[in-house]
């Protein structure tokens, strides 16, 4: 016996499972797409947010999947099958105790933390404030200025003079603008979350939108501390995302443009980072830029239609070149629907036969155009639309006008300015290429 038949290489013996371990799907740290079993933890109740209020209650709790796993780009851990819904956020508080002393000690120095960033007279919003006593001790040795708390189940009556409450969940989309905050902190928030990084993007986009620039201030769970000591009890529902240093610092890179600051407090079982959210003009256009093809897609379709019904109460007939693929995406969008615009033609023999999807034309041949002519000819595929008026003209294919889409509106194709014009040159080009072809298959 040999040592290569006793010790096969690693690789060989474990890729037959490799396909049992590891899926894509999205990673909520740093958006990677590759995770691998980390912990089955098997159906377990509610943890920390229930409060049942007997032991038969207790024992008769509903049973949730723990099924967690771990992203191979950024070491982050989280549960695949967990589902915000089943977590009664609005009806029970979720109730973090700790008044030791070393706790009071990590907030000290958080808290000192940030003090020294804020600017005189800053706004301070904290995202899940609970009942606020980080942000009022924040108030008391900070600047004078707004200290804002949003959290929904924030108990009545907590606001004080120097810090306002909002029993609301904290929208970025909205509340960005509305306050242009200096700071936004939030504690222990993001490991409840579905997408902790979706929040977070959508909360640095809105500070693009809305040109805010601002200080960010995270501090979530740490379980770097789980592999060293092998315990599993951090797993448990209500924590959907547990993020190692890594995982913290990839979602910060991810949301932030400057990440200052990132550290462990509190024997490592929290970790904690300040950032800068800069001001992106590129996501600011890229999104003005799909909103406004947006609207012009969709007035389109008004003024294309009326187009055609124009033509058609003149009495013109109406022919459409292209019955697949983009055409039938344009025959669709517009709605050219079979009774109005029966007359269907495609270049592709193979097509012929067949019906518009959706719309349900017979898709004839391009020369049923010689049979039966049309006034104007449609060309629904603006790609192919040179190939097709040397074709028109080659088969010597008649008609009245040949029209196309061309940004949001019919144009004429040869009286009309649009890009898809035969050029001179690309007409004479193209006859030398189709004499060059004859030539070639005489040869
Ligand atoms: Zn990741």
């Amino acid at each position: 016996m040999t040592i290569q038949t006793s010790s096969r290489p690693e690789t060989v013996q474990s890729s037959p499972e490799l396909v049992d371990l590891v899926s894509a799907c999205p990673c909520p740290a740093c958006g990677h797409q590759v995770a691998v079993p980390f912990y089955e933890g098997g159906a377990q109740p509610l943890a920390t947010l229930a409060w049942p209020r007997s032991a038969e209650e207790a024992r008769s709790m509903k049973r949730l999947p723990l099924a967690f796993r771990r992203c191979v780009e950024c070491g982050h851990v989280y549960n695949t099958a967990f589902d915000y819904k089943e977590v009664p956020y609005s009806q029970n508080p979720n109730r973090m105790f700790n008044r030791g002393r070393l706790w009071q000690e990590h907030l000290c120095r958080v808290r000192n933390l940030i003090v020294e960033r804020l600017p005189p007279y800053p706004t301070v919003i904290e995202i899940g404030c609970g009942d606020g006593h980080f942000l009022q001790a924040l108030a008391q040795a900070g600047p004078a200025g707004y200290y804002i708390g949003f959290d929904p189940n924030s108990a009545a009556g907590t606001a004080t003079h120097q810090v306002e409450i909002h029993r609301t969940l904290f929208d970025p989309l909205t509340h960005l603008a509305e306050y242009r905050p200096d700071m936004i902190i939030s504690r222990h928030v993001l490991e409840h979350l579905m997408n902790p990084l979706g929040f977070m993007q959508l909360l640095a986009f809105a500070a693009s939108w809305h040109e805010v620039e601002a200080d960010l201030f995270l501090e979530v769970p740490c379980i770097d501390r789980v592999f060293e000591t092998g315990r599993t009890t951090d797993f448990y529902y209500e924590h959907n995302s547990h993020f190692t240093t890594t995982s913290f610092t990839h979602l910060l890179q991810r949301c932030a443009d400057v990440v200052e600051l990132v550290e462990r407090g509190y024997n490592d079982e929290v970790i904690y980072g300040l950032a800068r959210i800069g001001v992106h003009p590129a996501q600011a256009r890229c999104a003005r830029e799909a909103i406004a093809f947006r609207n012009q897609a969709l007035a389109m379709r008004t003024t294309i239609r009326q187009t055609l019904e124009q033509y058609i109460a003149a009495g013109k007939t109406i022919a459409i070149w292209g019955g697949t693929g983009k055409a039938a995406a344009l025959i669709n969008s517009l709605g050219l629907d079979a009774d109005r615009f029966p007359l269907v033609v495609d270049s592709d023999p193979e097509k012929v036969g067949t019906f518009v999807p959706g719309t349900g034309q017979e898709i004839r041949f391009r020369d049923h155009l010689l049979l039966q002519p049309a006034d104007i000819i449609l060309i629904a595929t603006q790609w192919r639309a040179q190939d097709i008026v040397l074709e028109i003209e080659q088969h010597h294919i008649p008609y009245q006008q040949i029209l196309l889409e061309y940004r949001g509106r019919l144009v004429d194709y040869f009286a009309d300015e649009h890009p898809y014009k035969l050029s001179a040159s690309r007409a004479l080009c193209n006859e030398k290429g189709s004499h060059h072809g004859h030539h070639r298959n005489r040869v």
